[in-house]
C-alpha cells in the first residue's frame, strides 16, 4: 500500500489515496490558491508550480476551474506526480526541509474558499427513499411516486450565487408561508428550516451547446464530488413551488464541503448501480459502466447547549437511483450545455432504515416524530444555533478516503 512521508492515522480522511484538491489562503499569502489535503496538512500547490517540481499552471488560480477544464488527459498525471511527490520513498520534497518548512499548513490554520466559480447549479431528487418518504408525507402512501419519477432523473436548476464554503453562517430566510386552513399567506421567518444531505459533482469539461452528453462518454466530463446541505424552507416551499418548483426555499443558501474528491481516487469504491427494470429507462438514459459509489455519510447536529454534536443520520451514497452518468445525459439530451466548474446535487440521500434519512422533515416525519437528543432537547426542524454538520467517507482496506466535513450554523432571520 502506497505510504506518505506525512503521517496520519488508520480513520484520517486525507491519506495518500486521497488527495482531494481545494482552493485556500494563509495568513502570510492571503491569495487563494491550489491545494491538496494530505492528511491534518495542505500542501501548497501554487508553490510547487513556481518551484518547477510540478510543471503546470492551474493551481496558481483562484478556482480549479482551469484545471477542471483540463480533463482526462491531464488529471492523472497530475495526480501521479502529486502522489509521487508525498510518496515516503520519493527524497525531491521529503528532504527537502527548506522547502517543506514553506509548502506545508495546517488545515486548522488555512481560510478554504469555493474550490471553483460555479457558473450554474442543478440540483436532482434521485434518492427513491427520499421521493418515496417525501410523496408518502405529502400526497398518497399508495402513489409515492409521481408517474415521471422512474423514467427521469428528475431535477431543478438551483442558484449558483448563494453556494457557499463549509463553516459559514445561514440566516434563516423570510418568507411567504400559508397557515393551516388559511386563505392568505403570512410573512416572517421561516419556521420550518431544514437541511439536505447530498452529495455533489462538479464538471470538467463541459460539451457545446446543442451537443447532449450520452451515458457513455460521462465519465470525461465529470471531475469529482464534494458533500452538500441543500437547505431548505420546507413551510415557505410548500406554498410558492407550485407549479414550477422550488424558488426561495432553496435558494437561500446551499453549503459545501472545500475539498473535491477526484474521481480517480474513488475507483476502489465504485459499485453495481442499482437495478432499474421495472420500468427500464429509455436509451439515451441507460448506462452500462456504474456510476454508484459505496460512501458512508453522516448528519450531526450541535445546538448552542451541547459541548460534542451528536448523530442524528447515517445514509450512504449507494443509495440512488439515477446515477452521475444519467443525470448527465438527462441534463444535456436538450443540448444544454454544461461548463467547467458547474455543479450538481444528488438531492436527498436516504436510506431505507428511519435512522438514515437526510433531512429533518424524515427524520422528525413531518413533526409527528421529534427527534430526542441526549442532552434532553427535542427537534422537529433546525432552531437558530443549531450546527449542522455532515461528514462523510470510503473504507478501503486500512485508510479512507474521506471528505473532511460541511458545517454550517442557522442564525435569527433578519428582522425585516
Ligand atoms: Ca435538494
Amino acid at each position: 500500500m502506497m505510504k506518505s512521508f506525512i503521517t496520519y492515522s488508520e480513520d484520517c480522511h486525507f491519506p495518500i489515496q486521497n488527495l482531494p484538491y481545494g482552493i485556500f489562503s494563509s495568513t502570510d499569502n492571503p491569495n487563494p490558491r491550489g491545494g491538496v489535503a494530505i492528511g491534518e496538512l495542505v500542501l501548497d500547490l501554487s508553490l510547487l508550480e513556481s518551484e518547477g517540481l510540478l510543471p503546470s499552471n492551474y493551481f496558481s488560480q483562484s478556482n480549479l476551474n482551469l484545471f477542471m477544464s483540463a480533463g482526462k488527459e491531464i488529471w492523472p498525471s497530475v495526480r501521479r506526480q502529486i502522489q509521487e511527490l508525498l510518496d515516503e520513498n520519493n527524497s525531491s520534497l521529503k528532504d527537502n526541509s527548506e522547502l517543506r518548512e514553506r509548502a506545508f499548513y495546517c488545515q486548522s490554520e488555512v481560510s478554504m474558499h469555493l474550490p471553483a466559480q460555479i457558473g450554474d447549479y442543478t440540483d436532482f431528487y434521485s434518492s427513491r427513499q427520499h421521493a418515496t418518504n417525501v410523496g408518502t408525507m405529502f400526497r398518497d402512501p399508495n402513489n409515492a411516486l409521481l408517474p415521471n419519477w422512474l423514467h427521469l432523473p428528475v431535477g431543478y436548476h438551483g442558484r449558483a450565487s448563494s453556494v457557499v464554503i463549509s463553516g459559514t453562517p445561514v440566516y434563516r430566510p423570510n418568507g411567504q408561508t400559508l397557515p393551516m386552513g388559511e386563505e392568505n399567506p403570512v410573512f416572517g421567518p421561516c419556521r420550518l428550516m431544514d437541511f439536505e444531505l447530498e452529495m455533489g459533482c462538479f464538471i470538467g469539461p463541459g460539451n457545446e451547446l446543442g451537443e447532449p452528453i450520452s451515458t457513455e462518454n460521462a465519465g470525461d466530463h465529470l471531475f469529482g464530488l464534494v458533500l452538500v446541505n441543500d437547505w431548505s424552507a420546507r413551510d415557505i416551499q410548500k406554498w410558492e413551488y407550485v407549479p414550477l418548483g422550488p424558488f426561495g426555499a432553496k435558494n437561500l443558501a446551499t453549503s459545501i464541503s472545500p475539498w473535491v474528491i477526484p474521481f480517480e481516487a474513488l475507483e476502489a469504491f465504485r459499485i453495481d448501480d442499482p437495478i432499474q427494470e421495472n420500468p427500464t429507462p429509455l436509451p439515451y438514459l441507460q448506462c452500462e459502466k456504474n456510476w454508484t459509489f459505496d460512501m458512508n455519510l453522516e448528519v450531526k447536529i450541535k445546538s448552542p447547549t451541547m459541548t460534542e454534536p451528536e448523530t442524528i443520520s447515517e445514509s450512504n451514497y449507494k443509495y440512488m437511483y439515477w446515477n452521475l452518468a444519467q443525470q448527465l445525459a438527462h441534463h444535456t439530451i436538450t443540448g444544454c450545455n454544461m461548463n467547467p466548474g458547474d455543479m450538481f446535487a444528488s438531492g436527498t440521500i436516504s436510506g431505507e432504515e428511519a435512522g438514515s434519512y437526510g433531512s429533518m422533515l424524515e427524520l422528525a416525519w413531518k413533526g409527528t416524530k421529534p427527534i430526542q437528543l441526549s442532552n434532553g432537547e427535542v427537534r422537529k426542524f433546525i432552531q437558530d444555533g443549531d450546527n449542522i454538520i455532515m461528514t462523510g467517507y470510503a473504507q478501503g482496506d486500512g485508510y479512507r478516503v474521506g471528505f473532511g466535513n460541511v458545517s454550517g450554523k442557522i442564525l435569527p432571520a433578519k428582522k425585516q
